[in-house]
C-alpha cells in the first residue's frame, strides 16, 4: 500500500458559462465536498475560475486551470500567466493536454517551459502524456512517453511536497468511450514510475502521482484505482455532471 493520496481531477474543457459552472461547483460541494480518501480538483474554463473559486472557498475541493503560458507577463495577447491563476485561487494547472498538443500544435519544448513556469509560481502542474492510436499500433508507446516525460520534466528540481502530477492519457481513449484495458494502464504506469525513478530518484518516484485519463466513468473507476501505480484519474466528459463525477470520486 503506497502513501500517495489519490487525486480525482475533472477537466471541464470548453463547457459551462459562469452560471453553469458555479451551479455545478455548488452541487459538487454539496455531494462530494467532504471526502477524505482522495483529493478532488476541478478545472473550469478561464472565464469561470474566479466565480468557482468563491464557491469552493470553504470546501476541500481544489481548483485548477486547463492551460497557461510560460511568461510571467507581457505582450502575449490571449494568454494567461501562472500568477494570474494563483491570484484567482488555482492550485493546479493542466499542461500539455492532448487537445493542446494536437489541436493547437503545442510542442514538447513549449510544454516544458510551461511546466517550469507553473512550478516556479507554486502551481502544481498536471503534465499530460499519451500516445496516439497509430503510435500504439506501431509499438512506439514507450518511446513517445519517454520523450514527453523527459522533455516535460527536464527543468524539474525534485523537492518534497512540490511534486508535479503526471496524467497518462492515451489519445485514442480521450472522449471516445474506449478505455484502456487495466493491463495496458498498469504496464504504462509502472513504466512511468520506473522512468521517474531512473531520472529523478526513488523518492520522487514514490511520491509522484500518476493519474489515468481517457473515458473514465463510474463503471470503470474502481478497476482502474485498484491498479498499484494508478493514483487517480483525470476525467473529461464524465466530470461535467456533478452527480456522475461524485460517483467517480466515491470509487
Ligand atoms: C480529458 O479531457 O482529459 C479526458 C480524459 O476526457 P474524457 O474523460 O472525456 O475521455
Amino acid at each position: 500500500m503506497n502513501q500517495r493520496t489519490p487525486l480525482i481531477a475533472g477537466n471541464w474543457k470548453m463547457y459551462k458559462t459562469v452560471g453553469q459552472a458555479t451551479d455545478a461547483a455548488r452541487r459538487l460541494v454539496a455531494a462530494g465536498g467532504g471526502v477524505t480518501h482522495t483529493e478532488v480538483m476541478i478545472a473550469p474554463a478561464f472565464t469561470a475560475l474566479s466565480a468557482v473559486s468563491a464557491v469552493l472557498a470553504d470546501s476541500d475541493i481544489y481548483m485548477g486551470a486547463q492551460n497557461m503560458f510560460w511568461a510571467s507577463e507581457g505582450a502575449f495577447t490571449g494568454e494567461i500567466s501562472a500568477s494570474m491563476l494563483t491570484d484567482v485561487g488555482c492550485r493546479h494547472v493542466i499542461i500539455g493536454h492532448s487537445e493542446r498538443r494536437h489541436l493547437f500544435g503545442e510542442s514538447d519544448d513549449l510544454i516544458a517551459r510551461k511546466v517550469k513556469a507553473a512550478l516556479d509560481a507554486d502551481l502544481i502542474p498536471v503534465l499530460c502524456v499519451g500516445e496516439t492510436e497509430s503510435e500504439r499500433e506501431t509499438k512506439k508507446t514507450f518511446s513517445i512517453l519517454d520523450k514527453q516525460v523527459e522533455s516535460g520534466l527536464k527543468d524539474l528540481i525534485p523537492e518534497a511536497g512540490r511534486e508535479p502530477v503526471i496524467a497518462y492519457e492515451p489519445v485514442w481513449a480521450i472522449g471516445t468511450g474506449k478505455t484502456a484495458q487495466p493491463e495496458q494502464v498498469g504496464e504504462v504506469h509502472s513504466f512511468l514510475r520506473d522512468l521517474i525513478a531512473r531520472r529523478f530518484g526513488e523518492a520522487l518516484a514514490g511520491a509522484i502521482r500518476i493519474l489515468y485519463g481517457g473515458s473514465v466513468k463510474p463503471e470503470n473507476i474502481s478497476a482502474l484505482m485498484s491498479l498499484t501505480d494508478v493514483d487517480g484519474a483525470l476525467v473529461g466528459g464524465a466530470s461535467l455532471d456533478p452527480e456522475i463525477f461524485t460517483r467517480i470520486i466515491n470509487f
